[in-house]
């Protein structure tokens, strides 16, 4: 079999790891997955096939992530995100059993002024200090009230907030969006969803009737401090490419476009199969470590698109064809993140179709 020159490999009992831990921290609430962006580049449909059995509803940013869903025959409560702006969505969200979130007037007035097929079922978001989607807090009772005087829409109102900073848990301002939250859904019957993956390991109090769960499904750590490893978290992505090249250059050479890096001794070189038109991140600086043979390796030069540069100054054994990992089991993607300068949410959903798929059903496979 010729070996694949970029591929992940895609850790499925990793996967199911994970839902047991957001259960073990929410075991009273029900478990929405959060599976928007091609399920953190994970693949959409195949995460909703692998999580079905386990979680009690999927959430989507679009409608169009939710569709393919229903087509690709995932059954059970979905949520669009980012919920609709006309009449014709609204028909899509009933015709495929979608759930869609209110997150403002208009919508309302919207629901109010058309004639559906059905009632649709709504999350109405309020906006508690995100500014992002959302209601303002004290619109919720009069828009409430609204809702249900609504014909087309269902009376099981499940009311929702995002939070922008519970990674930080030296922030307050978390507290802060949950009693908001708490004060204008006090009155009002409905299950309440609000906790991210960072609400639901640091902010106890935000595990309600529903969690929403999507970078600690994927095995990576949501918080600023913390490491998945310490959150008992399996990463299921790991990125892995191959040395294509191995080479010696003399002290003063540079390496790689704009000849930014120079070498300041004879150095050994391994060129490696993967770039940023794979999804590696461009701005990961000189240093960032690769993993071979368990050995940490640090780039140099510049990333280009299909391949980038490694010192293999120190690891003199290695061997032309030998797997290189990016990032996943043993190199966590959040420290790659780091050194480029982002977040592990990029890199992951970041990851470009032509990058192999190769899927692993359990823990101990080699
Ligand atoms: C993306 C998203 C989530 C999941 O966030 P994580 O940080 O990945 O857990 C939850 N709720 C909403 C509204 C989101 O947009």
């Amino acid at each position: 079999m010729i070996p694949v020159a970029a591929h992940i490999e895609l850790n499925m009992a990793a996967l199911r790891h994970n839902v047991l831990r957001v259960r073990d921290y929410a075991p009273e609430s029900k478990i929405m997955a959060v599976i928007k962006a091609n399920a953190y580049g994970h693949g959409l449909v195949r995460i909703a096939q692998n999580l079905s059995a386990a979680v009690d509803a999927f959430a989507v940013a679009r409608l169009d992530e939710a569709i393919r869903l229903r087509e690709s025959g995932i059954q059970g409560r979905i949520l669009v995100l980012q919920g609709f702006t006309q009449a014709d969505e609204i028909e899509a969200l009933l015709h495929y059993q979608l759930d869609g979130v209110v997150h403002s007037e208009q919508q309302v007035q919207l629901l109010e002024s058309v004639a559906l097929s059905g009632a649709l079922s709504v999350f109405l978001k309020i906006d508690t200090g995100m500014n992002r989607l959302g209601i303002r807090p004290e619109q919720c009772s009069a828009l409430v009230l609204r809702l249900q005087k609504c014909r087309f829409v269902h009376q099981a109102i499940v009311f929702m907030t995002h939070f922008a900073n519970a990674d930080d848990l030296q922030d307050i301002k978390t507290t802060q969006q949950l009693a908001v939250f708490n004060e204008v859904t006090r009155i009002h019957v409905g299950e309440k969803c609000v906790a991210n993956s960072a609400a639901i390991i640091a902010w106890p109090e935000s595990r309600l009737d529903w969690v929403r769960p999507g970078l600690m499904l994927y095995g990576v750590s949501p918080m600023l401090v913390g490491s998945a490893e310490q959150l008992d978290l399996l990463p299921v992505m790991s990125l892995y490419a191959r040395i294509i090249a191995i080479k010696h250059v003399k002290k003063g050479a540079t390496v790689g476009y704009g000849a930014s890096w120079i070498a300041d001794k004879d150095t050994c070189l391994g060129v490696i199969s993967i770039g940023y038109g794979d999804g590696y991140p461009r701005h990961a600086q000189p240093g960032t470590p690769v993993l071979i043979a368990n050995k940490r390796v640090p780039l140099i030069g510049r990333v280009s698109m299909d391949m980038l540069t490694v010192d293999l100054s120190d690891c003199s054994d290695v061997q032309l064809g030998e797997q290189v990992l990016l990032w996943g089991d043993g190199l966590p993607v959040e420290e790659i993140a780091a050194c480029a300068g982002t977040i592990p949410y990029t890199l992951l959903c970041g990851i470009t179709p032509r990058v192999q798929i190769v899927i692993k059903a359990s823990l101990s496979e080699a």
